[in-house]
């Protein structure tokens, strides 16, 4: 499914398998990518301030790199049809090419030149040899026979050439990328501006930190999770607070946030009984589409546009809230960002050495620990209670065990996907 700004989401009801009721994981997916609009505003920031943000423009090299013809070792170079033919040649040492420190002159018949790694090849000379190979003593080395021209140089512009397009635009700067933007002495890259992301919890039961917990209410951990995981992604992630269950704080919030921000996320009160007075609001507000999705954890949840900022709904279940958020925001926040084809959660096989019980029908992403045996392969386990309210098994898990819809109750030893969470949570 491709982009689709001109369709209302709303639209969407009329497709002939559209059932909100029970919703394919991978539909789900297709249906918010269809209706994502990028941030398009640039701005020039200093290299190191670059990292983490995605390039809104081509970065192009305007030099060679390496810049020189250069010794991929220690060693000596010389002119290759300076050696006898099968036998040992012997050569004149005439200086030195350091890294940084090139000789000077020009080299001439039957010399070498001492040169280290990185030394800058002296002029005449196309070849260079391991000084292992080699003995050297009163100014002159001793090359051995079998040596092949060209052996051990690193060519100009052998990584990348003058002009050629190093990193496209939506590419994500890492460490790696601001080394190799650094290596072409570029000190200012355009990124897209960073993504703002309001977020608030709803809930009567819901205390701050900090607060004193009276019969029935709970501390408001979603906010934190949330935060964590918005960070990590490098938007601007505007907190504001636990909003009550009652509508006109609720619709309050709502307006705030999406004057705010490019994107509303809410936990709670998108599950059934609690939805329909958010749903009425949501109508009024935008075009928000209520789903139950076929998976576990996370069944409900809301997506859709209030104004121009993009929404999404999060159930209020901790563990919930966290795996609707990797299966379904983070990609879309990243798009967002300006980043095309975000790469999904790395995924793996491994053996499950626990058995699970699962009803076909529906995806379940049961959290997992994977450990490596002494025979260095890698197997999975789950972290015990699946119930969507125990954040104490997603803090020990690392990965997601991924069951998909067909499958019913895996035995233990079946080979299963693992997507993994490292770095994440
Ligand atoms: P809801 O989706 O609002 O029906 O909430 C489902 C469950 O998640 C209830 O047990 C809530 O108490 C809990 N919950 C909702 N919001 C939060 C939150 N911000 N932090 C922790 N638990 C929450
Ligand atoms: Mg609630």
């Amino acid at each position: 499914m491709c982009s689709d700004t001109t369709r209302s989401l709303s639209a969407i009801a009329s497709d002939n398998d559209y059932d909100p009721n029970s919703m394919p994981v991978a539909k789900a997916r297709d249906y918010i990518r269809a209706f994502l609009t990028p941030v398009k505003t640039v701005e020039r920031v200093h290299l190191r301030a670059a990292l983490g943000r995605v390039l809104a423009q081509p970065v192009r090299s305007t030099i060679n790199v390496p810049s020189h013809d250069n010794s991929a070792m220690d060693g000596y170079a010389f002119r290759f049809s300076d050696l006898e033919a099968g036998t040992e040649s012997t050569l004149k040492v005439v200086g030195s090419s350091f890294a940084g420190k090139p000789f000077p002159g020009a080299v001439g018949s039957r010399e070498a030149v001492r040169i280290m790694t990185g030394g800058v090849m002296p002029s005449g000379c196309d070849t260079v040899v391991m000084q292992e190979r080699v003995r050297a003593a009163e100014g002159r080395v001793h090359v051995p026979a079998g040596q092949q021209q060209g052996a051990n140089v690193r060519y100009a512009g052998g990584d990348i050439k003058s002009g050629e397009v190093v990193f496209e635009p939506g590419q994500i700067v890492l460490p790696a990328e601001l080394g190799m933007i650094a290596s072409l002495g570029i000190g200012e890259v355009s990124v897209y501006r960073r993504l703002r992301v309001a977020f608030f919890s709803t809930g009567d039961e819901l205390v701050p930190i900090g607060g004193t917990l009276a019969s029935g209410q709970i501390y408001d951990s979603n906010r934190y999770t949330i935060y964590g995981m918005l960070t990590r992604l490098g938007v601007d992630a505007i907190d504001m607070g636990a909003i009550r269950d009652d509508p006109s704080a609720i619709e309050g919030a709502f307006v705030q946030a999406a004057q705010a921000a490019d994107v509303v996320i809410t936990s709670g009160g998108v599950s059934v009984g609690e939805a329909d007075f958010v749903k009425q609001m949501l109508a009024k507000l935008g075009d928000v589409l209520f789903w139950k999705i076929a998976m576990k954890p996370g069944r409900p949840l809301a997506f859709g546009k209030i104004g121009q900022a993009h929404f999404f709904g999060l159930p209020g279940n901790p563990v919930s809230a966290m795996v609707t958020f990797y299966e379904f925001v983070r990609e879309a926040l990243l798009v967002l960002m300006g980043v095309p084809q975000p790469r999904p959660l790395p995924t793996l096989k491994a053996v499950c050495t626990s058995a699970v019980k699962k009803a076909p029908g529906r995806t379940e992403f049961q959290r997992g620990v994977l450990e490596q045996g002494s025979d260095g392969q890698w197997t999975v386990r789950v972290t015990g209670d699946q119930s969507s309210g125990i954040l104490s098994s997603m803090s020990r898990a690392d990965c997601f065990i991924v069951l998909p819809d067909a499958q019913g109750n895996t035995p233990a030893g079946a080979t299963v996907d693992v997507q993994l969470l490292a770095g994440l949570i």
